[in-house]
């Protein structure tokens, strides 16, 4: 058993590293959590992986010394930085403490940290339950969580594990909880948690004088732009799995686009119109869909033609979409919106359609609208508990999961492109699948 206690994250200090580091840290631990979420979310059966995940993990976390209390200070700081960044929004907040307790669970479990001691030391006073009592409290405590009928039995005064309480697994008397030793790992994870939700509370109270400093305003600066550029890293996407044609966003966006983009057709369907940053959401999507700009121009020209003549479209709305490629004004190459530039769009009012709709549609709302796509009772439920919770980003994985049961998928929940991407590979699949099976039968009737 390592003797060494885990970090609990309760001092920071970055005036020792070098800000390039700093950058590449913040990015790599990013990185870090971002894979943490995908694989959790992937896979049914975590705990039984654990090992495995931590050592896929520690494959992109070389700069991290985890189990050297001597090379801590760039775990901590990276730690403390994205604390900062993401403490401000509620859906931010909750994915990063979700993220950073896995993380955190993940480590206790690979470097087996004597569990006992790190909680003493955060003085919580675990006492053994002795065997006497124990006879007596049998029936009581072992309920749901009991492993092995010999299993050690400890206590602890309730006020130090409030959370386990409503869990109603575990006996309360006398102002105590007992706990069996196998759970004594959830009891650690629940304090990490609270901690950790307590610390982000706080920085997020003292945010505007923290970020009074250039040095950490400039940090959270390069981190969002190279965290937005990550999020839709280069990659070489095969030609039948593009838009080609304004006819294919017709064709395509039921099956292969995220809801956000789904919506924003429905409304330029019926209205005949779009107002501005629902045209620079979608114009960007569609540019990272592989739409060339004259099409795109035709698509929006002919979608408004209803309500806008040709020459007002010229002069109003031709302009912005060319500068959103790229070919007009300073000619900056626009990268589509990821999820959580969407996620920090204003709200939109009643005649706008931009925005995600799983964060800003009530429930009452959102609810029809995924019965309409064809979900069915179980799966909407799923993505309403974790609309409930804020949990925007699992809210789409769930939806894609639902769409395309099964399937592999990546960065959904991260960027509305990767969605549509992972969508067309499967279409693209499927489409040949069913060519080579049209082509066998084909054969076989000749054959025959
Ligand atoms: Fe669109 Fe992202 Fe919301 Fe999914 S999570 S609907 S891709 S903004």
């Amino acid at each position: 058993m390592n003797k060494i206690p885990p970090t609990f994250y309760e001092t920071s200090n970055i005036n020792s590293i070098k800000i390039d580091i700093l950058n590449e840290i913040i990015l790599q631990r990013y990185n870090i959590l971002s894979k943490i979420f995908e694989i959790f979310e992937k896979n049914k059966n975590v705990k039984e992986n654990f090992s495995q995940i931590f050592s896929q993990i520690q494959i992109d976390a070389q700069k991290f010394s985890w189990n050297d209390p001597n090379k801590l200070e760039l775990d901590i700081a990276s730690h403390f930085i994205l604390s900062l960044y993401f403490c401000r929004h509620d859906s931010d907040n909750f994915w990063f403490c979700q993220q950073e307790s896995r993380l955190f669970q993940l480590k206790v479990n690979y470097f087996k940290y004597d569990m006992f001691e790190t909680l003493k030391t955060l003085g919580i006073p675990l006492k053994e339950v002795d065997n006497n009592i124990k006879n007596n409290l049998n029936d009581k405590i072992y309920f749901n969580s009991i492993n092995n009928i010999n299993e050690k039995i400890f206590f602890v005064p309730f006020e130090h594990a409030l959370t386990l309480v409503p869990t109603k697994k575990y006996f309360l008397f006398k102002g105590d909880i007992y706990i069996p030793q196998s759970e004594i790992q959830n009891l650690l994870f629940i304090v990490f948690q609270q901690k950790l939700q307590n610390k982000l509370t706080k920085i997020q109270k003292h945010f505007d004088d923290i970020i009074q400093d250039n040095r950490i305003s400039n940090i959270l600066k390069h981190f969002e732009s190279e965290r937005e550029k990550n999020s839709i890293e280069e990659e070489t996407i095969p030609n039948d799995q593009k838009l080609h044609r304004m006819e294919d966003v017709e064709k395509y966006y039921k099956k292969s686009f995220p809801l956000c983009m789904i919506m924003i057709q429905n409304h330029i369907n019926e209205n005949s119109h779009l107002m501005h940053f629902g045209r620079l959401q979608y114009t960007l999507f569609l540019k990272g869909a592989g739409l060339p700009v004259e099409e795109t121009l035709k698509f929006f020209k002919k979608k408004f033609e209803k309500k806008t003549p040709s020459d007002k479209f010229e002069k109003q709305y031709a302009y912005n979409i060319r500068h959103s490629y790229g070919l007009e004004g300073k000619r900056s190459d626009y990268a589509p919106y990821s999820c959580t530039k969407i996620f920090n769009m204003n709200s939109p009012n009643s005649q706008e359609c931009h925005g995600c709709p799983f964060k800003n549609y009530s429930v009452e709302k959102l609810k029809p609208i995924l019965f309409g796509l064809g979900l069915n009772e179980e799966n909407v439920l799923t993505i309403l508990n974790k609309k409930k919770n804020n949990e925007f980003p699992l809210c789409c994985i769930k939806y894609f999961e639902a769409v395309f049961p099964g399937e592999e998928y990546e960065k959904v929940g991260f960027h509305p492109n990767k969605y549509f991407n992972s969508a067309m590979k499967i279409l693209s699949k499927r489409n040949s699948n069913k060519i080579q099976y049209e082509n066998n039968k084909e054969v076989e009737m000749k054959q025959n």
